[in-house]
């Protein structure tokens, strides 16, 4: 057990089991096998995780056996990003070598990006015309279709073909490894889309990708910090003037993926640059959730009226945007600063600061964290703390109440029942996968079966079809699953290591079978319930479930005799 790489914390929540060949953590729900680990702590993708691993160890491995439709996928992807590497080229060979490339270069030098910084993020150019790609795309044998999907090109109905970017500067988008996934364009004069992206394709995603981030990682890691700003140029000039540990969204507000790949990149320390303060309020209070996931806390740095990074440091120099960085003030209390600016200490004013903060607090999940802002806001504008707690409460009801109703349609009336047995079933697949000796028992009393929950019924058919080394169980299952959510379901239930005893386990199946049948017993009560009260409704989901029920019984019996 030790403190989690996955998530700040300073109790530790990471469990690992070394016979399973497992971990999970507890605080933030990551769980997998010995390459789901490598792969997140990595940021790299299986194939090349399992080709780490093997290195080490010093294990050759054999012709990769993939099923043809994964083969399809992998060779896709590659084809992608060869393509994306050779437009990269034809870009940034006409941004440094060509002619047409003076209009740019001049763009450039205006804007104060040197050639030495172009030329470590690869910048490049493209003129004005309609098929420069295209045409030049067709000299290196690329097929149309491929071009089409890497969204380079375009297309309405398959006859002609024009370029996406046309007469922009071209910012490439790497990968950790990078790899090239898409391109950025910027238009040298006023028109309009002053931006274009690549769209989504299937190596593009902008809310996992940051810009940037590919060259300045090691600058991240090193200073434990990052600035995340919201352009290109804004990047580039910081990084110029010797702030580089820095990234760029991708015209979008940052994600849950991206904090994580910053957060396993080994950054600790999160600061958001804004230009304004309507700008700076609105993505704080979009962040919170975000960074509250991840138990981080994170800064804003909103820069003085009328400059944004880009000319903020120009103005200034790195010294005073890293002094400024320094002080940059936590999401709540920047939050509760500018309410406090905008409504002021009156009456009125301190009603609606309390009002203005209500759906912020609300979201701090960790309620020390939670106690210690309201604390920190009954304080700036003195009022009392009880009565700050009473309002924020009083909102916090809203939100939770609401799924609750809207769940609550016919169909959905067991659903207190069902948690009733959710703990037994969870601990009865947890000792299947932690004790094998009594797999047979539960194949015999086919408590499977039964099981309330699908997912659990999933997985626990899957532990009676296992064939393997019951000690490769776990990480074999999890290496077998389609999703992060299963495999942390798996990890969850597989990391324990408590000294199971036959005796309980056969208790433990007998009671969860003995109370399913009493359910039996008290459905049947409902129906007479539901009969006597005429809620036909409620009487056709309790017959249904019944009749469900004996099924199940009959099969049993049925199995029994065979
Ligand atoms: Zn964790």
């Amino acid at each position: 057990m030790g403190l989690c790489p996955f998530h700040s914390e300073k109790t530790p929540s990471f469990h690992v089991n070394p016979q399973r060949g497992i971990f999970h953590c507890f605080g933030c729900g990551l769980g997998g096998n010995v390459f789901s680990f490598v792969m997140k702590r990595e940021g790299i993708p299986f194939p090349e995780a399992v080709r780490m691993m093997a290195d080490r160890y010093g294990i050759t491995i054999p012709e990769p056996e993939m099923s043809p439709s994964a083969k399809r996928v992998e060779s896709e992807r590659e084809t992608l990003f060869s393509v994306n590497k050779i437009a990269m080229g034809y870009f940034r060979n006409i941004l440094f070598e060509s002619p047409q490339g003076e209009v740019a270069r001049n763009y450039l030098k205006n804007r104060g990006i040197n050639g030495a910084i172009a030329d470590t993020f690869d910048l490049g150019y493209v003129p004005e015309g309609w098929d420069h790609l295209v045409r030049f795309l067709d000299t290196q044998k690329v097929p149309r279709g491929v071009a089409e999907k890497s969204g380079l090109i375009v297309t309405k109905n398959k006859e002609r073909y024009y370029d996406r970017f046309r007469n922009r500067i071209i910012f490439p988008i790497l990968d950790l490894s990078r790899r090239v996934i898409g391109f950025g364009g910027r238009v040298l004069d006023d028109s309009l889309p002053k931006y274009l992206n690549s769209p989504e394709t299937p190596i593009y995603n902008k809310s996992k990708s940051l810009y940037g981030f590919g060259k300045t990682k090691q600058a991240c890691r090193q200073a434990g910090t990052v600035h995340i700003v919201e352009g290109y140029f804004d990047l580039l000039s910081l990084y110029m003037c010797g702030v580089e540990h820095v990234v760029a969204t991708l015209g979008t507000a940052i994600t849950q993926d991206h904090v994580r790949m910053l957060s396993r990149g080994g950054v600790k320390r999160f600061v958001l640059v804004y230009d304004s303060d309507d700008a700076g309020i609105k993505a704080a209070e979009r962040s919170i959730p975000v960074f509250q996931k991840e138990f981080i806390s994170a800064n804003i740095l909103v820069l003085p009226k009328g400059h944004d990074p880009d000319s903020f440091i120009r103005e200034f120099g790195a010294e005073q945007f890293l002094n400024a960085s320094t002080k940059a003030m936590g999401i709540i209390p920047f939050l509760l600063e500018t309410a406090v600016k905008q409504y002021g200490l009156s009456i009125e004013g301190r009603i609606r600061i309390i009002e203005a903060m209500k759906e912020p607090l609300q979201v701090v999940g960790d309620p020390i964290a939670r106690s210690l802002y309201i604390r920190e806001l009954s304080h700036r504008i003195g009022v009392d703390e009880k009565a700050v707690i009473e309002k924020i409460k009083e909102q916090s009801d809203g939100p939770i109440r609401i799924p609750a109703i809207s769940q609550a349609v016919p169909g959905n009336k067991t659903a207190p029942r069902q948690s009733r047995y959710s703990e037994m079933e969870k601990q009865i697949v947890s000792m299947m996968l932690q004790f094998p000796e009594i797999i047979s028992e539960c194949r015999d009393s086919q408590v499977v079966d039964y099981l309330e929950s699908e997912s659990l019924k999933a997985l626990g058919r899957k532990i009676l079809d296992y064939q393997g080394e019951p000690e490769d169980m776990a990480s074999v299952l999890i290496a077998q699953s389609a999703t992060d959510r299963e495999r942390q379901m798996i990890s969850s239930l597989a990391i324990g290591d408590i000294p199971w005893l036959h005796k309980n386990c056969v208790n433990l199946i007998h009671h969860y079978m003995g109370n399913r049948k009493k359910n039996e017993d008290s459905l049947s009560e409902q129906i007479r319930m539901a009969e006597e009260s005429k809620d036909h409704e409620l009487l056709l989901k309790l017959m249904h479930e019944k009749n469900n029920y004996s099924k199940l019984m009959k099969k049993k019996v049925h199995t029994r005799k065979r």
